[in-house]
């Protein structure tokens, strides 16, 4: 636990992911909580963020393709629900930001203030002053052999949406 707010969270689980097949189920078991806000993905370049991303979306109702962020920043999505209203759901990557100040020039800020959007961004230590606190940490560790060790986290924020971690099994 570090003296930080942002990181002092009570519930939280480590998963190994064997396989994408894994990554899948983990992805399928997110999309099943009622999450809003932002989520940070971190570790490494191929680590499988946006895998685990590609997934979320599609678990989410997301029908087409998914594109990485990576030039982009960010990607924006209206996934229908089973009650026909839309969901926003937007997907950033800000491993090539250069300067905070390019969040708020492509509407980041508004994308941010959408109430019950949630916002799934890789590499946010680019920007984590700039960006209001996560719902959320996972951290993604690709191991010697392969694997994904996965770490997730709730900050405060996610604790007082009352989520809760203990149901998110593979
Ligand atoms: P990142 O976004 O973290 O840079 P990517 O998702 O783009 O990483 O790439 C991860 C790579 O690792 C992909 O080629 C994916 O097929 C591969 N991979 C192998 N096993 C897994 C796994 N369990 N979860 C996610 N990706 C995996
Ligand atoms: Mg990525």
């Amino acid at each position: 636990m570090s003296d930080n707010n942002l990181y002092d969270a009570v519930d939280w689980q480590v998963l190994t992911l064997n396989s994408e097949a894994d990554t899948q189920a983990l992805a399928e078991q997110l999309a099943s909580l009622p999450l809003r806000g932002s989520v940070w993905l971190s570790g490494d370049l191929g680590a499988g963020k946006t895998t685990l991303t590609r997934y979320w979306l599609q678990a989410l109702g997301h029908k087409g393709a998914v594109k990485s962020p990576t030039y982009t920043l960010v990607e924006p999505y209206q996934i229908e629900q089973d009650d026909g209203s839309m969901k926003s759901v937007y997907h950033a990557d800000l491993y090539r930001l250069q300067d905070p100040e390019e969040l708020s020039f492509i509407g980041f800020d508004e994308y941010l203030d959408e109430p019950n959007a949630l916002v799934i961004i890789e590499w946010a230590s680019r920007a984590d002053s700039y960006l209001p606190p996560p719902v959320l940490f996972i951290d993604m560790t690709e191991t010697d052999n392969g694997l994904r060790r996965i770490e997730l986290r709730l900050s405060k924020i996610g604790q007082a949406q009352h989520l809760n971690l203990s149901t998110i099994k593979i």
